[in-house]
């Protein structure tokens, strides 16, 4: 099959992801075989491929917003019959056994796999995954279009669940790439105020068109004081930033799974009650829930097609801020 395989970890700009042949997986127990149709690009792939994530498999395939077709099972496997549409995310396994996972805290299992980390992902034409793993994708969302609520979708519902926000609630988003601009759409659905801080021109009016009721610069202060702010920026500097717009008792999320540094902060800034948490993977509940919501809503996701062959060209172009939404591979069109 055809795949895009990261050999060593290297700066995106010199293309590290080799568009070639491979050979085909074959499902093990418990494992459904996915016939690739479309895989969206999350800035996780992006920290995978430049090595700012410890390397854990290599050479790999990147890829964990993956929707396709089961097209066979391995032993055991029956939950779902072949043809069924399904998608792929970043939890790949747990182990089931853990003191998380047996608390409902598999999100933080002690023995994880990550898809397109750990194991393959989906920067190919077919993909493995467990069967209790994968999600059936409701019928309103075509492939390329389903493919960015697999991540940035679930990944910003966990963060705007862990952020407390509600009804009447403002709420600050840091950073608009993918999971911010589906983020803005629950959190209105839910009734809060969404206040926009993104460095990008192009993604503040986006934000606009969202219905954000204000959109700034990276740090620039909100014309308010905000209950709940989420970080989807990978930037250690807005920290001080969004606690500073924070109202007493307030919550900042911080929803990457990489940060630069932090810088050094006045307690002011901390004390009155507001409170730091980061976001760390989901639970499969997470993924399920979001999902239905999304449907209900239903979620619009602004999209900007690669073929598969193009992965580094998608990413050089997510790490320039010149992705409108989300970038999304089509595969085997
Ligand atoms: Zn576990
Ligand atoms: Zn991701």
């Amino acid at each position: 099959m055809k795949a895009c395989v990261l050999q060593s970890p290297a700066p995106i700009e010199t293309n590290p992801l080799q568009f070639t042949d491979v050979p085909k997986p074959e499902p093990q127990a418990g494992q459904v075989l996915v016939r690739v149709r479309a895989c969206g690009i999350c800035r996780t792939d992006l920290h995978v491929t430049e090595g700012e994530l410890p390397t854990r498999k290599m050479p790999v395939i990147p890829g964990h917003q993956v929707v396709g077709v089961i097209e066979a099972a391995g032993a055991n496997a029956r939950r779902y019959p072949t043809g069924t549409r399904v998608g792929i995310a970043w939890l790949h396994s747990t182990d089931g056994t853990c003191e998380y996972c047996k608390a409902g805290k598999e999100n933080l299992c002690n023995n994880p796999a990550f898809t397109g980390y750990t194991v393959d992902g989906g920067y190919a034409e077919y993909a493995l995954a467990e069967e209790n793993f994968v999600y059936p994708i409701p019928e309103g969302f075509d492939d390329l279009k389903a493919a960015p609520l697999l991540c940035a979708g679930i990944i910003g519902f966990r963060s705007l669940r862990l952020s407390g926000i509600g009804r009447g609630g403002r709420l600050g988003l840091y950073g608009f790439g993918a999971a911010g601009s589906v983020a803005i759409q629950v959190a209105r659905y839910w009734g809060a105020e969404v206040y926009i801080s993104t460095r990008d021109e192009r993604h503040q009016k986006l934000a606009l068109e969202l219905g954000a009721v204000w959109a700034g610069g990276t740090v620039a202060e909100p014309p308010v004081q905000l209950d709940s702010a989420i970080v989807f920026a990978p930037a250690g500097e807005i920290v001080p930033a969004a606690l500073k717009a924070l109202k007493k008792g307030g919550t900042l999320t911080l929803g990457g799974i990489h940060m630069s540094q932090i810088p050094a902060l006045n307690y002011n800034l901390l004390y009155q009650e507001r409170v730091v948490r980061s976001v760390a993977n989901n639970t499969r509940q997470d993924g399920h829930d979001f999902l239905r919501i999304a449907a209900e809503i239903p979620i619009h996701t602004e999209i900007q097609v690669f073929p598969l062959k193009d992965a580094n060209r998608a990413l050089n172009a997510l790490k320039n801020d010149a992705i409108r939404g989300a970038a999304v591979l089509q595969v085997g069109a």
